[in-house]
């Protein structure tokens, strides 16, 4: 039908026939002179229809998104006119026929970024026509591609296992499917592969990947998705370091190959808790040159509770953040960030402006400056390395409570100020706990998933200690995004159920739900670890993208409906009754 796609038309084209199919993106009609930019997946073109045109009177009906064939000539545009934003900005078509292929109804949406995501959601077909759709969508199936590459030439086996299956522990709510079979028995959909890959280790088979769909029936938080895609990852006979060697040359391979981007070599490498007591967060964005400094041991000696207090408490930690330059940050501004990290459980936000770094206490300008002594501040100065014209803030609380919040200003500021460099920061935060306390609950959670192996390989220990315990496990992260995680596996059937009594899940349960994998366990299972990445998000970083939703095809809304196809939706009496389950109606 075609001989070129719209957006390769280049200047080497002039004086050439060409016909090309696409839409109607925008049509000026100058009186006498019509313009259509013509657009399909290669990008956009210019058209100019004459008015002693054939084609005029056919080019005079076309509207908004009409599908098109047009032939003409390529013309070489003078030089005044080159539109240097577009990859065809030097030539235009001379329109000599113009073929409506199909008409479009008036459009519901504008096809730009002032289109509400409703609108944009409900008509995605036409959304995605957008340039900037299609490249997102288009760099998704690079990055694809460039994984493939990389793990099939390191010896990788590209892998499917099963969506109707039995619950995975990761952590969130299964997706049920009724069986019509067997009554009163559910499939649930995958969280994870976990289990399965777990097993084809067991199976010899080595080095195993897949890019797997995942579900979690979770409430949904602005960047997630009910269903999404994971690569999931899985080596036999390895460390943990072995992983994360392979894992970080894919993810240089897969930057290089969808982007062009080098990333640095090697990552750096933080344990979980120095990278909660310098960045108060287990994910930190690198890019934001600040950090956390305790200050703990200048203000032990103070009157001041509200410092002494947590400092001379071993489970606490009084922290300061150095704002260079932020000595102009107003009152109001300091009380909104102290609002902010009271969501985060702080109870208050201390500030010290430092006017003239010289004149010792002097030079400070702050309502806490009057608790403070000079050896105090000349401490509190000396660590945080703190200049004239800086600002420090200051939280203090229990040692987890304060790093999380002081990590989320940390952040807020970065972003506030315009602080992040431009570019890729990725690092490797490993040495995690085993396992987080809930205080609520008064019981254990695992901190990755119960099949991470601790770094203390005797059971005995970890029953006698597991608050302390540490993991094998570890996360990838880019630009304050976690975007991988996973771990050295449990691969001793003792440890693994010294495991499930530290989590509450006693014998009987285990069996029933994991059954199969201790059983696996029994046979000569190599030692293996693993890793998974979020693919939605990775692509949403590597297009610039705020939203995973915006480098999904046919995404889900925040309260988990398709609103393309109307998803959920209400089913037939007769179907729900062979599932052996009461249909509720409801008008919604
Ligand atoms: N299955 C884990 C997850 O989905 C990743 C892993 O441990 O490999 O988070």
């Amino acid at each position: 039908m075609r001989t070129h796609l719209c957006g390769e038309v280049n200047e080497q084209l002039a004086g050439e026939s060409v016909r090309l199919c696409g839409w109607v993106a925008a049509r000026r009609d100058l009186g006498g002179l019509i313009f259509i930019s013509l657009r399909d997946r290669a990008g956009l073109i210019q058209v100019v229809v004459e008015p002693d045109s054939p084609a005029f009177g056919d080019a005079e009906g076309l509207r908004n998104e009409y599908c098109v064939r047009i032939s003409g000539a390529v013309r070489l545009r003078p030089e005044s006119q080159w539109n240097a934003n577009m990859a065809t900005g030097k030539v235009e078509l001379v329109a000599e026929q113009v073929e409506l292929l199909n008409a479009s109804a008036p459009l519901p949406l504008m096809m730009s970024d002032e289109d509400g995501e409703e609108i944009r959601l409900k008509y995605r077909y036409l959304d995605l026509r957008r340039p900037r759709m299609q490249r997102n969508m288009r760099t998704r199936a690079r990055m694809y591609r460039a994984i493939r590459d990389s793990l099939d030439g390191r010896g990788f086996t590209e892998f499917e296992t099963p969506i109707l299956t039995k619950a995975t522990p990761e952590g969130a709510r299964d997706y049920l499917v009724p069986s019509r079979v067997h009554a009163g028995h559910y499939f649930a959909l995958p969280q994870s592969p976990q289990l399965f890959k777990q097993l084809l280790m067991m199976a010899g088979m080595d080095r195993y990947y897949q890019i797997a769909r995942c579900f979690r029936d979770e409430d949904l938080r602005a960047d997630r998705q009910p269903e999404f895609t994971q690569l999931d990852i899985e080596m036999s006979f390895v460390e943990e370091q072995d992983v994360q060697d392979l894992a970080e040359a894919m993810i240089r391979d897969v930057f290089r190959d969808t982007l062009g981007v080098e990333l640095p070599h090697p990552f750096p490498r933080l344990s979980w808790r120095d990278a909660m007591e310098r960045y108060g967060s287990d994910k930190p964005d690198l890019r934001i040159p600040m950090e956390l400094v305790s200050i703990d041991e200048h203000v032990k000696h103070l009157e001041f509770k509200v410092f002494a207090g947590p400092a001379n408490d071993a489970a606490a930690r009084v922290a300061a953040l150095r704002v260079p330059g932020g000595a102009d940050l107003s009152r109001k501004q300091i009380d909104g960030y102290a609002d902010y990290i009271g969501r985060f459980g702080a109870r208050g936000l201390a500030w010290i402006k430092v006017n003239d770094l010289d004149a010792g206490l002097d030079g400070l300008q702050s309502p806490v400056a009057k608790f403070l002594d000079p050896a105090a501040w000349q401490g509190i100065a000396a660590t945080t390395g703190v200049q004239s014209g800086d600002i420090l803030l200051i939280g203090a609380g229990d040692w987890l409570t304060a790093s999380n919040f002081m990590g989320q200003l940390l952040v807020r500021i970065g972003v506030d100020r315009g602080l992040a460099a431009d570019g890729w920061a990725p690092l490797w935060v490993n040495q995690f706990p085993m396992f987080e306390w809930d205080e609520g609950e008064q019981r254990f959670f695992a901190m990755h998933h119960p099949f991470t192996a601790p770094v203390d390989p005797d059971p005995e220990a970890l029953l006698a200690d597991a608050g302390q315990a540490l993991s094998k496990g570890y996360d990838m992260v880019l630009n304050g995004a976690e975007i991988g995680g996973g771990s050295v596996r449990i691969h001793n059937p003792a440890m693994q159920q010294a495991v499930f009594r530290l989590l509450g899940i006693g014998e009987a349960e285990a069996q029933a739900k994991f059954g199969f994998l201790l059983e696996a366990l029994k046979f000569g299972c190599p030692p293996h670890g693993g890793i998974a990445f979020g693919l939605d998000r990775i692509v949403a970083l590597m297009s610039g993208e705020e939203s995973i939703r915006d480098v999904i095809a046919f995404p889900k809304t925040t309260t988990a409906q398709c609103l393309l196809t109307g998803a959920p939706s209400q089913i037939p009496d007769e179907q729900v009754a062979e599932l052996h389950i009461k249909n509720l109606k409801s008008d919604a």
